[in-house]
């Protein structure tokens, strides 16, 4: 082969092109990865005691545990809910007036889990899309809307007295533009223990280092049955498998494909130091409901907080004596979640996209890795 010929590219270094790589490693395959930084979405502060992006790995994330040093667990017990102008905790009257329908939620969050970890066992052979078509429940939870299938399953007021917060503040998104396998998917860690964690950047760098080409793709063309990529830094790279691991917004300009993403969503983040006002002390993190434009407050174990909004200038003072920002992240998009809009695998021939398009959340994402090495390796059964 030519020189910056190879048989596989992979364009991204989030976790859904390290899943690919993991195993295209494992398997002594001839591929390099193409990325600016390693990680994507999941970032750190500088004093790399603070998660920017993914925040939490939940005990089900099977193929990302390694990748993660496992912190304090988050507990719901531990949470502030605020809803208008009221606050209260998970032991409110609320829980106790509609444990019926609490109970209701939890069967239906084992059901929805046992079929999801079966979809997570076969989507690493078989496709996304025909793992989801082939079980019947979860087809038909991903093209239904959360909130119709909350009001069907009557348990509408446990999920708007609590889950509609916990998924506004991880989403960013209110529970009526999801569809029902999103609502239920992060509403798992009510039943699922959920971690904070750091993640393991310099093993991952050092594990990809031969690999790893740092600069951007600016261009995909298609000659000669090859993929030939321009790069930032004026490189001309081909290959004849492309994996194109990127975030939704950005694979759908480099390939242009027509398919439309699933609705964006967006926040800001303020990583800051500061006295919090006795309102939002009461507890580790506070929550918010889908109305307001707070998403959420998280108090961090080095004593700094990480605070969620919709707005850009939020009122600062409204929470904090003597604060300073140490960093002011616009989250634009965080990540496309909206909607049941399905993206293809296959975008031409020896064309593969992963990543969140469908699915969002990291060990989702990882598994789509894995998957998109199977088809370079002629391992999959679809
Ligand atoms: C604020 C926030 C909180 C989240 N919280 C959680 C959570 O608690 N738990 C959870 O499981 N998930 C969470 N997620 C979702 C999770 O982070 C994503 O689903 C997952 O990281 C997606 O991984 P990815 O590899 O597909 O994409 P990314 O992580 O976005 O990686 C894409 C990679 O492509 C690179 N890239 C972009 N453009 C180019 C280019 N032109 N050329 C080359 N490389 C390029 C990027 O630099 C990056 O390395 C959160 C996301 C956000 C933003």
């Amino acid at each position: 082969m030519a020189a910056d010929t190879y048989k596989t590219i992979i364009i991204g270094a989030g976790i859904s092109g390290i899943g690919c790589a993991h195993k295209l490693l494992e398997n002594k395959q001839d591929f390099k990865i193409i990325s600016p930084d390693v990680g994507g979405r999941i970032i750190e502060s500088d004093s790399k005691t603070v998660e920017y992006g993914a925040y939490y790995v939940m005990d089900i994330y099977h193929n990302t545990a390694s990748f993660v040093k496992i912190g304090e667990r988050i507990k719901p017990t531990k949470l502030i809910f605020h809803k208008s102008n009221h606050s209260y905790t998970l032991f409110d009257k609320k829980l106790f007036t509609h444990l019926p329908q609490l109970i209701r939620l939890i069967l239906i969050l084992y059901k929805f889990k046992r079929h999801y970890e079966k979809f997570k066992k076969r989507s690493v052979t078989e496709s996304q899309i025909n793992c989801l078509k082939k079980d019947k429940y979860l087809w038909k939870l991903y093209h239904s809307n959360a909130h119709t299938f909350v009001e069907k399953s009557n348990i509408k007021e446990i999920v708007y007295s609590y889950m509609a917060e916990v998924i506004h503040g991880t989403t960013f998104t209110p529970i009526k533009d999801l569809n029902a396998f999103t609502f239920l998917h992060f509403s798992l860690p009510l039943i699922v223990p959920v971690y904070e964690f750091i993640f393991k950047k310099e093993e991952v760098v050092r594990y990809l280092k031969s690999h790893l080409i740092q600069d951007e793709v600016t261009k995909i063309d298609f000659k000669n049955q090859q993929y030939c990529l321009i790069t930032k830094k004026s490189k001309r790279l081909f290959c004849d498998n492309l994996v194109v691991a990127t975030p939704p917004h950005i694979s759908k300009k480099l390939l242009k494909f027509k398919q439309p993403l699933r609705k964006p969503a967006k926040a800001n983040m303020l990583h800051l130091i500061g006295e919090i006002k006795s309102d939002w002390n009461q507890s580790d993190g506070n929550l918010f409901d889908d109305k307001n434009r707070m998403l959420a407050i998280a108090h961090q174990r080095d004593n700094s907080y990480l605070f969620y909004t919709k707005d850009a200038k939020p009122d600062l003072n409204k929470y904090f004596y003597n604060f300073k920002i140490i960093k002011h992240k616009h989250w634009n998009p965080a990540f496309n979640i909206g909607g049941d809009n399905i993206i293809d695998f296959i975008q031409g021939k020896n064309l593969f996209v992963i990543g969140d398009n469908n699915i969002c959340g990291l060990e989702d994402s990882y598994i789509y890795g894995m998957y998109a090495a199977n088809k370079v390796l002629g391992r999959t059964i679809d």
